[in-house]
């Protein structure tokens, strides 16, 4: 469903010119996961953002192709991307409070979402959401409806964030460290629900993370960034059997 093809991009920093991301290229098949592992900085983020539209003005893209069935992501306008980014391209970002409004309860920021990207009538919205919340494993849905973002606990808020990427009702889901944020027992449990909601829905999903570790539970295949680059990429099975890059055996190595 999705190309990346010899993606470069750059920014203009104080220091110059950064060069983030060197010339990627991946796919990602209908109904997979596909990790992309690397340490801080590696680029993974950066790669995210850019599928979705949703870089800061300091950077450029200077080469390369995002195709989402055959059409070139990078060529449509603001407009037409917002609208992707509504219906068909998801994202769950690493730090649910950076995106969730504070003074707006969490019910109505899934209703708005359903009423303004997937054209619910508001009549049926609430109904929904409750039912989306329920979906991601929120208790007392009717209380819960009516709360503030800050009366969630961290993973309670993620979530959230789940049950609003869902109310976009994508065929791409994209997870930028959905789980660096929580404790591991929380974590766990959302690694499971993303899973449980990938298969349920037939979801393509790529998931991000620097832990080699969770890959092996969640994904069908994966690409290691390392400094900008994609220095691996194949199956679960090759990359852990039988890494050729120093970077992933030194990744291997580090899991306990
Ligand atoms: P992490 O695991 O810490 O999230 P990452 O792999 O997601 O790391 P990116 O956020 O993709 O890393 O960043 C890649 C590189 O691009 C880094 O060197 C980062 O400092 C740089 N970078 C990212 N965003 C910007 C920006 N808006 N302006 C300047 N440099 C940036
Ligand atoms: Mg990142």
């Amino acid at each position: 469903v999705l190309e990346v093809d010899d993606l470069y991009v750059t920014f203009n920093t104080y220091e110059g010119k950064l060069h983030a991301v060197r010339g990627i290229s991946f796919d990602l098949k209908r109904g997979e996961t596909l990790a992309i592992v690397g340490e801080s900085g590696s680029g993974k983020s950066v790669t995210a953002k850019t599928i979705m539209g949703l870089l800061e003005k300091n950077a450029t893209i200077e080469r390369g192709k995002v195709l989402y069935n055959e059409m070139d992501l990078l060529e449509l306008t603001d407009h037409e991307m917002s609208d992707i980014r509504g219906s068909q391209i998801s994202m769950i970002f690493q730090d649910p409070l950076s995106f969730l409004n504070p003074v707006m309860k969490i019910g109505k920021q899934i209703t708005e979402t359903l009423v303004l990207k997937q054209n619910v009538p508001k009549k049926e919205a609430k109904e929904r959401a409750l039912k989306l919340m329920e979906a991601v494993g929120i208790d007392q849905v009717e209380r819960r409806y009516n709360q503030y973002p800050f009366q969630f606990s961290g993973g309670m808020r993620q979530r959230i964030i789940i049950a609003i990427a869902l109310a976009c009702n994508p065929e791409i889901l994209i997870c930028d460290e959905p789980t660096t944020a929580l404790d591991v027992t929380v974590q766990a449990k959302i690694l499971e629900l993303i899973k449980q909601i990938q298969k349920d829905r037939n979801l393509s999903v790529i998931f991000i993370t620097h832990d080699l570790g969770v890959v092996a539970n969640v994904a069908d295949r994966v690409a290691v960034m390392y400094a900008g680059k994609i220095v691996e990429y194949g199956t679960v099975d090759e990359i852990f059997k039988d890494p050729r890059h120093p970077y992933t055996m030194s990744l291997l190595c580090a899991i306990p």
